[in-house]
């Protein structure tokens, strides 16, 4: 029932999720401005089914223990690294995240930078402020006709890329895997072959060890004289030290640059790049997804999945319960059961059943190293003494019951 479910969000979580949760039939949704400290969290989370986060709230062990009715965690943003995923993962716990819905905006600025870099822009602002009248047009140019290179064609290089072709731009593009083109794009077959015919490189690949200083003095040896960086993807990916370099040589003519390897937890904190003062540099504090529409997108899209999640057990998107789409509940009623991954379960699951002659109408499963996650369609009548039977069966985490 509906009036039983209780909802906490933290952090100021948009209130486009407070309206879903409503929209829904949820009245008792708490939002809170802040995060907690984890003995607040303890002692709140204790009667809470959905738990709402941002990136502040440390969702430990001990809060995860604590939390003896809890369902499924969002993280309204990006990432989930604030949540024991391990421990989540044995408590049967889901968690989802929105890893999509901010990269429009990211999309959006690259085109934006690489107007305000191929013309000049930060060079004449700053005079400008300066009180100083820098009218010129050499060594500013027009991005039509201009070729493109994107670094890692996902989610966001491949919207760059059309957003660039509509802007007369020729795109070309690198990814360590077979990625379909959009437009006219075309997938180049390394990072040397890319550079030698960039005017300018957009970044759009994730940090891992792969990625880790990518662009450093030996591929920054490729580009083009005069050609544009932009870093709005992770700061481990350039080396900023060889980056000052080429472009305090010249043979890079701008650059911008949201992520850096060590950026600041705090608004108004002190901050240090070997970037600072250097002309035709745009410096931004990791705000390329930060805007309202990517918030309020990020507020629909894990409002969405939770409530699929508690409705009709549907774990897409889940980074701990193993993720599963499942079709609408209709006339059934629906058991979901979540147990360690260990031989025997499912078989024990479907002989209690069927020696109670309980018949399984509709079963979707799937596992991961820790847990597996089985959603079960059952005869209306026999639902509740199914359920009695199912949290008996060795191996249980967690069982619920949907209709
Ligand atoms: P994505 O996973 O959709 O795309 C990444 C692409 O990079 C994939 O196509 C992948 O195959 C490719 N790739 C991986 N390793 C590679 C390598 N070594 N060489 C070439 N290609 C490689 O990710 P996304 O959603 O497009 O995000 C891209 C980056 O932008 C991520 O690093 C993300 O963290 C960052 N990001 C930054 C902001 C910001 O505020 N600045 C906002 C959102 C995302």
């Amino acid at each position: 029932p509906k009036e039983k479910i209780n909802i906490l969000l933290l952090e100021n979580i948009s209130d486009a999720a407070v309206a879903e949760f409503k929209e829904a039939g949820y009245a008792s949704v708490r939002k809170l401005t802040g995060a907690l400290s984890e003995e607040d969290l303890i002692r709140e989370v204790k009667d809470v089914h959905l738990l709402g986060i941002r990136s502040k709230s440390h969702i430990t062990k001990p809060v995860l223990e604590a939390a003896k009715k809890l369902q499924a965690i969002g993280c309204f943003c990006i990432g989930t690294n604030q949540v024991d995923l391990q421990t989540a993962t044995e408590h049967g716990v889901a968690v989802f995240n929105a890893p999509y819905s901010n990269t429009r905006s990211v999309a959006e600025l690259v085109i934006g930078l690489s107007i305000m870099l191929i013309r000049r822009i930060p060079d004449k602002n700053i005079a400008a402020h300066d009180g100083i009248w820098m009218k010129e047009s050499k060594g500013s140019y027009e991005l039509r006709g201009k070729t493109l290179a994107i670094v890692g064609y996902g989610n966001i290089g491949s919207q760059v890329s059309v957003l660039a072709e509509a802007m007369g731009m020729n795109v070309l593009y690198y990814d360590v895997e077979t990625k379909l083109p959009l437009g006219n794009a075309v997938q180049q077959k390394s990072l040397k072959e890319l550079f030698s015919q960039a005017d300018i490189i957009s970044l759009h690949v994730p940090s891992t060890d792969t990625t880790k200083n990518m662009i450093n003095k030996q591929t920054l040896k490729h580009v083009k004289k005069g050609a544009i960086l932009i870093n709005y993807a992770r700061g481990e990916v350039v080396d900023l030290d060889a980056l000052k370099e080429v472009l305090e040589k010249g043979q890079l003519s701008g650059a911008a640059i949201d992520v850096f390897p060590v950026e600041p937890e705090k608004n108004g904190a002190a901050f240090s790049t070997p970037l600072q003062k250097l002309p035709n540099v745009i410096l931004t504090p990791h705000i390329g997804g930060s805007t309202e529409e990517a918030q309020h997108n990020i507020g629909l899209d894990v409002t969405s999945k939770m409530l699929n999640y508690l409705e009709k057990g549907a774990s897409f998107g889940s980074h701990t319960v193993p993720a599963i789409s499942v079709p609408a509940i209709e006339k059934t009623h629906r058991i979901l059961h979540i147990h360690q991954n260990v031989p025997g379960v499912l078989s024990e699951i479907n002989t209690t059943l069927s020696k109670k002659k309980i018949n399984i109408l509709g079963q979707y499963l799937k596992t991961n190293e820790e847990i597996g996650y089985v959603v079960l369609d059952v005869d209306s009548m026999l639902s509740q003494e199914a359920l009695a039977l199912l949290k008996e069966v060795k191996h249980t985490i967690k069982t619920r019951l949907l209709y």
